[in-house]
């Protein structure tokens, strides 16, 4: 059966275990040579989807691809697992280029890559006519749309040659997920519904984070240092930006290289290849670089500005981790860069200027949400995201905060908006509330307001945070041209005292970058000191060959050696990427230095295959944290117990407690909880009692009752004891307001 073949081929050939979702079953529709339109994001493995087909027919492969620099990178892929790959365009010396044409001819040849130009051209097309076709391949086809962001009009031609190979298969494929663009593809090549294959955008090995721009050279710097000798993309919104953040790097000695199209085209490559051959780490560059990049192991993507929508923040952060292990995106977030995207905006005639703000508010939403990230970055590209959380972003990860009562810094916040007319942004009315004496404030005289000066009690970035929290929860827009602040209907009924506001201001500044590791992406231990061993003898034999790193080897084999120790041929085999060819070419060099290092160290080999059943069978199916803790208190553990086996603190163990009493769980009912309180025990009482009056959702009112004599901190504890001893639940008194 086919499908066994290709199972066999994956195998042998490209060394993996297992295929990644929907590769089998469009492996299975190219064999059977039907049209198929692929639909995957970046790194999700669409080469195999055409390279085994290829390996399985008995004649050509052509695949069309636009970039030869992409040509390039995955015929040496190809040759260094044996298989027989070339491609003709223009860069080939002549004489290469005929010897290439006459395997061609002679059927030595199981796929030959091209530029639709060329393909197109009578010459070619006879020379290809006059051997057997088994497969046309379009990669990158979404250059076939003028709705797409790459439209090539030589790509449309394409479909003038379906005749001329009426016996081959047709695949097509592409990143870009936009519906427009997948229609368009589908007519102007000619395939029905039936032939399409989406696969999931979500992107699972990438941690993704949004954090307040506040120093940005700071964040940055605290950031790259987390990776050291690992690849990284750091994006700029211009090229200004990017030589400026090119010099300070390099004066702190890190290995950068700039990227933007303003420097000679000969720099751009040179720079590109010393990153791709990891002579580099760190490329800072402009959205001009990344297209026709294949390297698999780029470990963060740092977004120093905003990107420029949903669309291409995804393909930039898409091009970090393409070998499935765990990597970084993190993004710093100003309202100062959404100014700078609007003022080009501004630029726009209407109907562009009505879509680029569309745009805009989608990245927003994005950047402002405080639910798992990855539900309006899937939800934009029309996908539904059913798990709540992912473990994966920072929304996931941070400890429930619990919202506290703003209303009174919230009355004073609305009513400067209101007294400044409604004109201005969030920093300037904090300026006035702040008693700030800038130039704008007097040119205003808004020193003369009520509202001046009676903000010094909160910092900048705190009042900052709350004019987020307003805008979100929709008591203020603003103005998409300006910039300026509005009120809304709702915030009226906060002025006048009928309701009240909650939210959240953290204490310290918020720019933790956060460091936790989530366990859902498998990255082996592995022995780094022998990982460094075995990159070495890569890089070296990688520049023998002039290529780069990554076609010897992936990091992901590298670290699959470091970690298993394999002894033998055939436990080198069972490595992630090693085949029978690479095994043949590589193996013994690579066991040698495994061999000595184990002698030397005392090692010994582990076995992989037990391993990565373990690993498959635990896999956690996501239960939330607060669930886990509480029931792992409902078990009988202590609170120090369950403190020391997650690493938290107990404060956020009463946290995640709160959490599990809301999703109308109960607690079991002992004094445990009442015991972690230090108080008195008359105070003790009349706090229960204060509860018991006022109801336990807010802690304000119970607070106001006891005359402000108990810390918030104490009343919390004293409110999970008066639910646990109660058999209560938070479910059906209170809805969680976020
Ligand atoms: P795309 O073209 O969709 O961006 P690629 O085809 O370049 O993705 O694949 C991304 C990476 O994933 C490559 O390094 C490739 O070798 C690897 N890969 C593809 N399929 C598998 C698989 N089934 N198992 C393990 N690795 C895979
Ligand atoms: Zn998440």
């Amino acid at each position: 059966m086919a499908s066994n073949q290709a199972k066999t081929i994956l195998q042998n050939v490209f060394g993996y275990d297992e295929f990644r979702p929907l590769q089998g079953e469009i492996i299975d529709n190219v064999l059977r040579k039907n049209d198929t339109l692929v639909i995957m994001p970046t790194g999700g493995g669409k080469s195999l989807c055409y390279q085994i087909p290829a390996l399985i027919f008995s004649g050509l492969t052509i695949v069309v691809s636009p970039l030869i620099s992409l040509m390039k990178d995955q015929v040496e892929q190809l040759a260094e697992s044996g298989v027989a790959a070339v491609f003709l365009n223009s860069s080939l010396p002549p004489a290469e280029y005929r010897r290439n044409v006459e395997q061609i001819k002679q059927n030595k040849i199981k796929i030959v890559y091209l530029a639709p130009e060329a393909l197109l051209k009578p010459n070619m097309l006879a020379m290809l006519s006059s051997v057997k076709v088994s497969c046309i391949a379009i990669d990158e086809a979404h250059c076939i749309s003028a709705w797409g962001h790459d439209f090539r009009p030589e790509y449309r031609q394409l479909v003038e040659i379906r005749s001329r190979f009426p016996n081959a298969a047709w695949i097509a494929l592409t990143a870009t997920a936009t519906p427009r663009v997948r229609e368009d593809i589908k007519n102007t090549l000619h395939f029905d519904a039936s032939s399409e294959f989406i696969a999931s955008f979500n992107r699972e090995n990438l941690f993704i984070q949004v954090i307040p721009k506040n120093k940005p050279l700071e964040q940055a710097i605290k950031f790259i240092k987390k990776f050291p000798d690992q690849s990284g993309i750091i994006y700029c919104f211009s090229r200004k930006q990017v030589d400026n953040l090119n010099e300070v790097l390099k004066r702190n000695g890190f290995s950068v290289k700039p990227y933007h199209a303003g420097l000679p085209e000969k720099d751009r490559k040179e720079n590109q290849e010393l990153f791709i051959r990891d002579d580099v780490q760190i490329i800072v560059a402009t959205i001009a670089f990344g297209m026709g990049i294949n390297k698999p192991n780029i470990r963060f993507v740092l977004h120093f500005d905003l990107p420029n929508n949903i669309e291409s923040y995804y393909q930039e952060i898409g091009r970090a981790g393409r070998d499935g292990l765990k990597s970084d995106c993190l993004l710093l977030f100003s309202y100062a860069d959404i100014q700078k995207i609007k003022y080009f905006i501004n630029q726009k005639n209407d109907h562009e200027k009505r879509v680029a703000n569309i745009h805009l508010n989608a990245l927003l939403r994005f950047l402002e949400t405080d639910i798992c990230r990855r539900i309006p970055l899937l939800t934009y590209f029309g996908e539904e995201y059913s798990i709540k959380t992912c473990n994966m972003c920072d929304n996931c990860l941070a400890e429930e905060k619990e919202l506290i009562d703003l209303t009174v810094c919230a009355q004073k916040f609305l009513s400067c908006v209101k007294r400044t007319g409604e004109k201005f942004g969030a920093i300037h009315i904090i300026d006035v509330l702040r008693g700030s004496k800038a130039q704008k404030v007097i040119n205003f005289g808004h020193q003369e307001l009520s509202t001046y000066g009676i903000g010094k009690d909160y910092s900048k970035k705190q009042w900052l945070q709350l004019s987020r929290q307003l805008l979100h929860k929709k008591f203020m827009i603003q103005d998409m041209e300006f910039g300026g602040l509005k009120l809304t209907k709702k915030a009226w009924t906060v002025l006048n005292g009928k309701e009240t506001f909650s939210g959240r201001l953290e204490e310290e500044p918020v720019d933790e970058i956060s460091g936790k590791v989530s366990g859902k992406v498998p990255m082996p231990e592995h022995n780094r000191d022998l990982f460094d061993i075995l990159r070495k003898k890569r890089k070296e034999i990688a520049d023998a060959a002039n290529v780069p790193p990554y076609v010897i080897f992936s990091d992901k084999t590298l670290i699959e050696m470091a970690a298993f120790f394999p002894q033998t041929k055939e436990r080198l085999l069972e490595i992630h990427g090693i085949g029978q060819v690479k095994l043949e070419k590589y193996g013994s060099i690579f066991l040698e230095i495994i061999h000595k290092y184990c002698r030397t160290h005392q090692i010994e080999e582990r076995q992989k295959k037990i391993s990565t059943t373990v690993k498959k069978n635990s896999e956690p199916v996501s239960k939330p944290r607060h669930i886990v803790i509480g029931d792992a208190y409902n078990s009988g553990q202590s609170i120090p117990d369950i403190m020391t086996a997650f690493s938290i603190k107990q404060d956020t163990v009463l946290n995640h407690l709160y959490s599990y009493l809301q999703e109308g769980h109960k607690l079991r009912s002992d004094d445990e909880l009442l015991a972690l309180s230090t108080l008195p025990a008359d105070h003790k009482a009349r706090a229960v009692e204060a509860f018991e009056k006022k109801g336990p959702e807010f802690l304000k009112p119970v607070s106001d009752a006891l005359c402000g004599e108990i810390s918030y901190d104490e009343l919390k504890i004293i409110r999970l004891y008066y639910l646990s001893k109660n058999k209560l639940t938070l479910k059906t008194q209170m809805l969680p307001s976020v």
